[in-house]
């Protein structure tokens, strides 16, 4: 799990996630994946360590939140990183225990490279550092990457204080609610196989993520006062805004094969560059749209392990509740149909293009009281026409980039199951519909707000309203989702949220 090109852990149906149906739209559903180790979806993830430009700090503070504007939130983003390219500046780090680099631009691999080479000649420019103030334009990922070995948030934050005598781990025990007594906490009911106990608190901090935070507020009596009566919830805090406001990255990958007798050294990170850009249709600030491409095959990413070579049939085996198919699908985001169609292709590779700034909304609500019972994830994806136009655009750019030179060399080839660069506009929403998947980027569903605005779940303290002791720090408090990965801003979220603890509320 810990080499950052094995992808077997990140498999929905892996023992070590929690895996959950997403219905992306009316009509396609996926299975989806959440780390389920310390650490949690970043000891899983493809380790891309990127943070939203300033302006979406700014935008954030101005719903009310002071507290997050970019002015704010800088100290944590330097002090969270060791930035290995850039060292201490006034914008990076040198001395956090998250160890960051990029692939210098001469020694990209050949897709990478092609691909930054027909961005640039599309009028993109190359930028220098994809965490820097301006950085639209195309250039080399940020990584937590170090010697191949991906730096999560468990590895840099909970393994170094692991031995402190005020800190208990509990493995392999869930939460199942928060207890209180006239809106305030006075504890956590948990389990452990068959075993359940109470743990005492009057101060609660939930960080189970943008998919298990809002569902253990609702199982705890926080939510939609109607939804948690038709489950038998008893209502603590009668409070619709909890789950609405999902959002995540709809996404398309653009299948395409490279020459037969051509392979990327695994040396190589699974991604290099990526290219972040204005859509026509962005009126606001920075970009609304990314695209990069995976330098390895599925293949490659689920039977290479660190130095040694694994069996794609063991990573397949561990897929426990879902059709493997499916599983490597969603993975990738590729569909069942484009699936079968480049399994011919053992060099198989993709473009991955996302709707950064999307406009649609969805939704996460529970089906049951039972902890055990997964929630219902509801993306409605591409619900807003301006969210279809967008990824229309995006497939476009995606296939001439492709039909570029530079990829020339390495004898590139769509793949897709339709002639992408024929297709009509109406071709192309039918392919784009059946084949749209997600990039594992939940946000929203406990959004932060001004401490008037009843539309919020947690203030600028990340404190859950009506509820006395009760927060929650993770990306559920998120109100808008930035263009690019939110795993950076996750971990300066637990930096931040520490702070004003100490500082306000101690
Ligand atoms: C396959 C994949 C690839 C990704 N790639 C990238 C990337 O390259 N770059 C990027 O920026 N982002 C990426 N992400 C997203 C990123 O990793 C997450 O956004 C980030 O880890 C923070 O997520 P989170 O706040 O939702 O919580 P999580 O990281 O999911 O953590 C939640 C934690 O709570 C635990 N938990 C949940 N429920 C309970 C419960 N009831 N009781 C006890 N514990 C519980 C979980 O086990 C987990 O440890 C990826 C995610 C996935 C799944």
């Amino acid at each position: 799990m810990r080499y950052a090109n094995s992808s077997a852990s990140s498999l929905p149906g892996h023992p070590d996630s929690w895996s959950y149906i997403a219905r992306l739209t009316e009509d396609v559903a996926t299975p989806i994946t959440r780390g389920r180790v310390v650490g949690g979806s970043s000891a899983v993830n493809g380790a891309q360590f990127m943070r939203a430009v300033p302006d979406y700090y700014d935008e954030w503070a101005s719903l009310g939140c002071a507290k997050w504007s970019f002015h704010e939130v800088l100290p944590h983003f330097r002090a969270i990183e060791a930035d290995l390219d850039f060292g201490a500046t006034s914008l990076h780090g040198a001395d956090g225990p998250i160890r960051v680099q990029r692939t210098t631009r001469s020694e990209l691999a050949p897709v990478a490279s092609a691909f930054a080479e027909a961005a640039i000649d599309a009028g993109h420019p190359w930028v220098e550092d994809l965490n820097g103030a301006d950085s639209a334009g195309v250039g080399a990922l940020p990584l937590n990457i170090v010697d191949g070995i991906r730096q999560n948030a468990g590895a840099a934050f909970v393994e170094p204080v692991a031995e402190r005598p005020n800190l208990y781990i509990l493995d392999q025990t869930r939460v199942n609610r928060v207890l209180s007594q006239d809106n305030s906490v006075v504890g956590v009911a948990v389990q452990r196989g068959t075993e359940s106990a109470t743990i005492n608190a009057d101060q609660v901090v939930l960080s189970a993520g943008a998919l298990n935070s809002p569902q253990l507020l609702m199982l705890s009596g926080i939510g939609p006062g109607s939804l948690l009566h038709a489950h038998g919830v008893g209502v603590v805090v009668d409070n619709d805004a909890v789950g609405r406001n999902l959002m995540d990255h709809a996404a398309i990958a653009l299948p395409f094969a490279v020459r037969a007798d051509f392979r990327t050294p695994y040396s190589h990170p699974v991604a290099e560059v990526s290219l972040h850009y204005a859509s026509d249709r962005h009126a606001g600030p920075g970009e609304d749209m990314r695209m990069f491409p995976y330098l390895h095959s599925m293949r490659t990413m689920l039977t290479r392990t660190g130095p040694s070579r694994g069996h794609l049939k063991d990573a397949i085996d561990s897929v426990r509740g879902f059709h493997p198919v499916r599983a490597l699908g969603s993975l990738r985001g590729t569909s069942l149909s484009t699936m079968r169609h480049q399994y011919r292709h053992r060099n198989d590779l993709a473009i991955h293009c996302a709707i950064g700034a999307p406009a649609s909304r969805g939704r996460l609500a529970i089906d049951s009281a039972d902890p055990e019972a997964p929630p219902v994830l509801e993306y409605r994806y591409l619900s807003d026409p301006e969210d279809r136009s967008r990824l229309c655009g995006a497939v476009r750019l995606a296939v001439e980039l492709l039909h570029h030179r530079s990829f020339g060399a390495i004898g590139a080839l769509p793949t897709a199951d339709v002639d992408l660069r024929r297709a009509d506009g109406r071709e192309l929403d039918v392919w784009i519909r059946s084949n749209i998947t997600t990039a594992f980027h939940s946000v929203g569903t406990a959004r932060m707000g001004s401490a008037n605005d009843d539309k919020a779940v947690v203030d600028q303290y990340c404190r859950v309203r009506g509820m006395q002791g009760l927060r929650v720090v993770d990306l559920s408090v998120l109100p808008l989702l930035m263009t690019r990965g939110p795993n950076a801003t996750a971990v300066m979220l637990g930096h931040r949220a520490a702070a004003l603890i100490d500082q306000f509320d101690p």
